[in-house]
């Protein structure tokens, strides 16, 4: 059976141009980068190449401020806990509802130990609201963690301008962004419009590089304590020998999503378009979540009401398609996702919220697939559900009321509606 890739948004496919530009530093080329002796020099300038290309890539900003680590959530958590241990004196966190656990969780435990956190609500498309944001800001709010693009629906926050809010209410309150979703995707320009941005993050797999690396953009002057101690590599800022192979894929692949970029983002929004229609076309009552928001072009996350994503999402396995549920189901519980619960998606409908994400490799064929299969998939899973009349394909009367709300029992269970902010 083929596969059809869905989840671009969980992984991508190494490129091969990434792994042909590994490989050197696996084999000839395996020394340690810090050692004094000639033959270990390749491997450092492969690092200060790789870090030359990812400044680069940032918009022109200087070398010395990116570190590289093994991941996005390394990279958020060195910026988070490495700020608050650098600067004791500010005690407030503004953040909002719908970060990846990332952020979400160093937030929530940083509020354990002592920081007061704000996490701001977003609208039913996952918007922010900018006079909430403003309002949100304080004279002892030391940083504001925002995402640029929302990893389940592909909603894009107005970082550049948030930043600058920041920096004009009290130019010493840092400002991160967690760039994971948006790195290849979007212009990341932080000598330009995000040049009030102090911390950036994001990790290589997302791009078609490996597992494993992933960088942290730390501007001159950010006071930050080092998360990993035990040695003197990435300025001190970051203990642990360097990743040389992985660093120099990361370096290629940031190379090769700026080389074909607009030719391969307008192939990607195409096929997510086209997706999107079908399957509204051809699904009654479904709703494309964050449809009203801007959004990266390559993210679809839909809920289809009156069915189980989990359900969905076997299926699809069973006819070889990769796609991920917005609810958490896998790891034994039955809430759906924090992000979907943020933006009030009703409750008939959150629990079958599925999200797919396409990426470079995917093609017409992968979307026709996924058209054929989905609406016989959803049909066969409604036959199940007592709230659904499969004769008129539509909702029974009874149902047709609570497709709205928020908040409902459903067997007697109270499900759905639980605003993290
Ligand atoms: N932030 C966002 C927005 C993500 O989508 C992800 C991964 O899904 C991460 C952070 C964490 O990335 P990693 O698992 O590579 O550390």
């Amino acid at each position: 059976m083929r596969t059809v890739y869905l989840d671009n948004n969980a992984t991508t496919a190494v490129a091969p141009e990434v792994v042909e530009a590994m490989e050197v530093y696996f084999t000839a080329e395996y020394f340690n980068p810090s050692s004094a002796y000639e033959r270990a020099a390749p491997a450092a300038q492969a690092i200060k190449r790789a870090r030359d290309t990812v400044a680069r890539f940032l918009g022109g900003v200087d070398p010395s401020e990116i570190l590289f680590t093994s991941c996005a959530t390394e990279s958020v958590n060195t910026a988070l806990y490495g700020a608050v241990r650098a600067n004791p004196a500010r005690r407030h966190i503004v953040t909002t509802a719908v970060e990846h656990p990332a952020v979400y969780e160093v937030c929530k435990d940083l509020a354990r130990s002592g920081a007061d956190v704000t996490f701001l609500p977003v609208d039913r498309a996952g918007n922010l609201d900018l006079p909430t944001f403003i309002r949100a800001l304080r004279p002892d709010t030391l940083l504001v963690a925002v995402m640029h693009a929302n990893n389940e629906t592909g909603a894009i926050f107005p970082v550049a301008e948030l930043a600058r809010i920041t920096k004009e209410t009290d130019p010493a309150i840092l400002f991160l962004t967690d760039a994971t979703q948006t790195a290849g995707k979007l212009p990341l320009d932080l000598r330009g419009a995000m040049r009030h941005v102090d911390l950036l993050a994001f990790s290589g797999h997302k791009l078609h590089a490996p597992k494993g690396v992933g960088a942290l953009f730390a501007r001159r002057g950010t006071a930050m304590r080092p998360f990993m101690l035990g040695g003197h590599q990435e300025g001190g800022r970051r203990a642990g020998t360097e990743n040389v192979p992985y660093i120099a894929g990361l370096a290629r692949a940031v190379e090769l999503a700026q080389e074909d970029h607009d030719a391969v983002e307008a192939r990607i929004r195409r096929l997510r378009d086209r997706l999107e229609a079908g399957l509204l076309a051809s699904i009654p009552c479904v709703e494309v979540n964050s449809q009203g928001a801007p959004r990266i072009p390559n993210t679809c996350n839909f809920s289809v009401h009156f069915i189980e994503g989990e359900g969905m999402l076997y299926q699809l396995n069973e006819h070889g398609i990769c796609g991920s549920s917005g609810s958490a189901c896998t790891s034994g519980s039955l809430e759906p996702s924090h992000v979907l619960r943020a933006m009030q998606v009703p409750f008939t409908a959150v629990h079958g919220s599925v999200r797919l994400s396409l990426g470079r490799y995917n093609t017409d064929q992968d979307v026709d697939h996924a058209l054929e299969v989905f609406p016989r998939i959803v049909a066969n899973l409604r036959r199940l559900s007592p709230y659904w009349d499969p004769a008129h394909e539509r909702p029974r009367p009874e149902a047709e009321a609570m497709m709205q709300g928020t908040r409902g029992t459903v067997g007697g269970e109270t499900r759905g509606g639980t605003n993290t902010s």
